[in-house]
């Protein structure tokens, strides 16, 4: 899964679910969201379904990951999942378009002006 903002295949932190078709798209790593959102996501309340940057509805859910581990056979292995309660942030279609639109604006490289 790659971070839907910055398109690395690093860390992953959150989950990004579509709501609709309860499909996952992705993920945001960890050093997108404190770009993107700072700690808000992290102690922000988010009980509505609403965007967390306004106030239309959410349709990308943004449960975060978290690790357990489960013992098969004798050995220790550790996995990873995300549960959409309690309640998680969400944004809406606007709001995920920006987020995912600053994956191409870094990939381009710019050129910088010859001095
Ligand atoms: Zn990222
Ligand atoms: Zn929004």
């Amino acid at each position: 899964m790659q971070c839907v903002a910055c398109g690395r295949r690093s860390s992953y932190n959150r989950a990004v679910v579509d709501t609709v078709t309860d499909s996952e798209i992705g993920v945001l790593c960890p050093e997108c969201e404190h770009e993107q959102f700072g700690q808000m996501l992290e102690t922000g309340d988010w009980t509505d379904d609403e965007c967390v940057l306004c106030d239309r509805d959410g349709f990308y859910a943004l449960p975060e990951w978290r690790a357990y581990v489960v013992e098969i056979d004798g050995r220790r292995i550790s996995r990873s999942e995300y549960s959409m309660e309690p309640a998680c942030p969400a944004l809406c279609d606007k709001h995920y378009g920006e987020l995912s639109e600053t994956t191409t604006v870094r990939a381009e490289n710019p050129v910088s002006p010859q001095p």
